[in-house]
């Protein structure tokens, strides 16, 4: 029997139930608060050290570290486990379909993650949670051990692009896949809300749980409104083997 091949494209609704709030949507706290949206745009992180000051403490204080994984992200890592070819396309940055078992190689972090920290100048990768030992050690704005460069979260920041390859792979799957899931993303935005129309495209059926209408439910194959705490974990039973 072919097994087909599962992509699920998760966005900031996944995480809610694990008490993380949409930062990054049309909606989200960011793009509400101009000075918060600052502290995440590369132009003004690398141009002023108070902003970099400010964005650590942040960071510090938030504890998106401590969240742990919810129902819907263990369903998709139940999904794998029974054998079915799942990939993992995410809009989220916290890390929280790894933590709930899914293998890191089939999950793609379209806008990075927050359990990194990325020198802007060597592009040397180390553990947020080392960084974030030294901000609480009294480093305001912690430089890069091996450089003395500044330091970011590993996330994809306002003004940065979306990595190339991290991109071209999620197309491919896209394109391969005969389930395309979109949950908990109003699919607005780009390029990551593109794919739902790749994957109908590419003849994938199409489903989307959403707690809001989302702008292609219209060519969807399925649209389920329930919360996704229930809903998700009882559509993905219908997938396992
Ligand atoms: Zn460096």
């Amino acid at each position: 029997m072919n097994r087909p091949l599962v992509a699920i494209l998760s966005g900031a609704g996944v995480s809610t139930d694990s008490g993380i709030p949409d930062y990054r949507g049309p909606n989200g706290l960011w793009r509400k608060d101009p000075e918060a949206e600052k502290l995440v745009t590369y132009e003004h992180y690398m141009g002023d050290p108070e902003i970099r000051r400010r964005s650590w403490r942040m960071r510090r204080e938030n504890g998106a570290l401590q969240a742990r994984p919810n129902a819907a992200h263990r369903a998709v890592a139940e999904l794998e486990r029974s054998g079915v070819p799942v990939r993992v396309l995410t809009q989220n940055v916290d890390g929280l379909h790894q933590l709930a078992g899914m293998p890191a190689r089939k999950v793609l972090e379209l806008h990075g993650t927050a359990r990194a920290v990325v020198c802007t100048r060597c592009h040397g990768r180390t553990p947020m949670e080392d960084a974030l030992a030294r901000v609480e050690a009294g480093e305001e704005d912690p430089p890069c051990l091996t450089c003395g460069g500044i330091l970011k979260s590993a996330t994809i920041f306002f003004g940065e692009g979306l990595d190339p390859v991290v991109l071209g792979q999620a197309a491919a799957i896209t394109k391969a896949c005969q389930v395309f899931i979109a949950v908990g993303t109003t699919l607005q935005v780009h390029p990551a809300a593109g794919l739902a129309g790749v994957a109908a495209d590419h003849g994938a059926r199409l489903v989307i749980v959403n707690a809001e209408p989302t702008p292609y439910d219209e060519i969807a194959d399925e649209v389920i409104r329930e919360p996704i705490g229930t809903a998700l974990p009882k559509l993905l039973k219908t997938w396992a083997i």
